[in-house]
């Protein structure tokens, strides 16, 4: 596309600390959410007619971290295709070359709130087992793809205000390092399961642990294992469910073994203990079975040992959450995932640009040739930069649930089926 007309389709605006520089067709940005890869705008799109949000990725190939997490995220999130994981819409860079490549911006379903909002709720039964059902189709249908999350949490679950529910991201890469001996860095790892946190090997069920420390949260309304880095946590895991057996033990590595084996001994609470009948909404008998099949969900759910932990699929046979079972949530076929190397991959900064910018343009030519269900490369004369309406660009505004003219609001959550 020749460099003119390419310039003209673009307008920048600042939004927060940062600058977007967006397709014409996208309009009144506002920053709804930030995260680890920089900063989230809910926008109009003129071309669909709806509202999106658009994740701005600065300089993605900076760094391996960086640039092994926006790569796999921009492969995967053009392979799947799940109503409960977030669906990308359109990807553009506004820089005209491989030279000047700097941003990455990533145009998705918009959302109302993330999960963290929803965790202040008082949420009745069918709302929690709903949210929770979607959460494992989610979860199943990543692991139908080989994808093995380990770092679910509230921030990076999204909801709308009808309760239904999207994953955001795609968790940690197989060969991402972690583990108690690690050294600590600023990330959110109250969900992360024993196995993570141990350093042991792990299978699907690493993911039932988030999704149990993710429903105690809402049922208590506070984090369940808040540790300041993962020897604090791990102190807070066994000082409620008790020291794991030596079975379990057993399984460490040496060196890991002997930091656990000297702890102190704690022999846990009762799941009626750490979760009693006045945390669940209880004015009916339908609602106190209720209450006893989900603390029997998050007895099952929140067990150490992951050989003794309830599997995906149990759970979505659960009482709790098979009432909402529907085979074409659940079962639905699983994506192919092209790229096998997708976590080995390890490059310099060059080649991740070169990588990165390739999958862009990618995204582009499919867009132009109708391989994607999308919108064309270009407005035209649609959408003019004078008619922009003002954006609040205010970051310390910045709530999902703040922008009435969005429906953003966390508002009551709908249950509809
Ligand atoms: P992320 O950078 O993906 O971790 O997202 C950071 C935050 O932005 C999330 O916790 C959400 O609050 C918000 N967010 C991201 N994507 C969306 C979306 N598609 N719809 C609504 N909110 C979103």
């Amino acid at each position: 596309m020749n460099r003119n007309k390419r310039e003209k389709e673009y307008y920048s605006i600042d939004v927060g600390d940062s600058t977007f520089t967006v397709l014409k067709r996208y309009q009144n940005l506002r920053p709804i959410g930030s995260g680890a890869q920089g900063i989230v705008c809910s926008a109009y799109d003129h071309v669909l007619e709806r509202n999106v949000a658009i994740k701005k990725l600065s300089r993605p190939f900076q760094n391996q971290t960086h640039a092994k997490r926006a790569y796999r995220e921009l492969v995967l999130m053009k392979c799947v295709n799940h109503k409960n994981i977030i669906g990308l819409l359109h990807v553009f860079t506004p820089q005209k070359t491989l030279e000047e490549f700097q941003d990455v911006y990533l145009v998705m379903e918009l959302m109302d709130a993330n999960l963290c909002q929803v965790i202040q709720m008082e949420l009745d039964h069918e709302r929690l087992s709903y949210l929770l059902y979607q959460m494992l189709c989610g979860i199943k249908h990543l692991h139908a793809a080989g994808i093995i999350h380990r770092d679910l949490k509230p921030s990076n679950i999204v909801v709308k205000s009808d309760c239904t529910l999207k994953i955001l991201d795609f968790g940690l890469a197989r060969t991402a390092a972690t583990g108690l001996l690690m050294t600590p860095y600023v990330v959110t790892r109250y969900y992360r399961a024993p196995e993570v946190i141990l350093g042991m090997g792990y299978q699907a069920n690493v993911d039932i642990w988030a999704v149990g420390c993710i429903m105690a949260e809402m049922v208590r309304h506070k984090i369940l294992f808040p540790g300041r880095d993962y020897i604090d946590q791990w102190n807070k895991v066994i000082e409620q469910l008790g020291t794991p057996s030596q079975e379990f033990l057993l399984k460490l590595n040496q060196s890991v073994r002997t930091y656990v084996e000297n702890r102190p001994r704690y022999a846990g609470y009762s799941f009626e203990k750490l979760f009693p009948d006045v945390l669940f909404p209880a004015d009916s008998d339908h609602n106190k079975l209720k209450a006893s099949q989900a603390r029997d969900l998050l007895s099952q759910m929140l067990v150490i040992d992951a050989s003794k932990r309830i599997s995906v699929d149990e759970a979505l046979q659960h009482p709790y959450i098979s009432v909402w079972f529907d085979p074409s949530e659940v079962e639905a076929p699983p994506p192919a995932i092209n790229d096998k190397q997708l976590d080995e991959r390890e490059h310099t900064v060059d080649e991740w640009k070169e990588l990165i910018y390739k999958e862009v343009m990618d995204w582009e030519e499919r867009t132009k040739n109708g391989l994607i269900r999308g919108p064309p490369a270009s407005l035209g004369a649609a959408v003019s930069n004078d008619s922009h309406e003002s954006s609040t660009n205010d970051v310390s505004s910045m709530s999902t649930d703040t922008d009435s003219s969005q429906e953003t609001s966390a508002g009551p959550l709908r249950c509809c089926r």
